[in-house]
């Protein structure tokens, strides 16, 4: 995980989180997908040999702004 960087517009402490994603039987973490998106019909989008990373977002307490990371693993 990132280091917890304090928030660019009003200095505050943020917190360490995810935005999450959901199917129709179970919950999963965001994921940043290279390339603009494709629709399938099968699967919704078609993400075959695309450049995938989950999504790791801080979140300042004090006004709400977001700060995503999609990390190598
Ligand atoms: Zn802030």
């Amino acid at each position: 995980m990132p280091h917890t960087p304090d928030c660019s517009k009003c200095g505050s402490s943020m917190a360490a989180g995810f935005v999450l994603d959901q199917t129709d039987s179970f919950y999963v973490v965001g994921k940043w997908i290279a390339g603009a998106p494709v629709k399938s019909i099968w699967t919704g989008l078609k993400l075959r040999g695309r450049d995938q990373h989950e999504i790791t977002t801080f979140r300042c307490g004090r006004c709400g702004f977001l700060e995503s990371y999609a990390l190598s693993t």
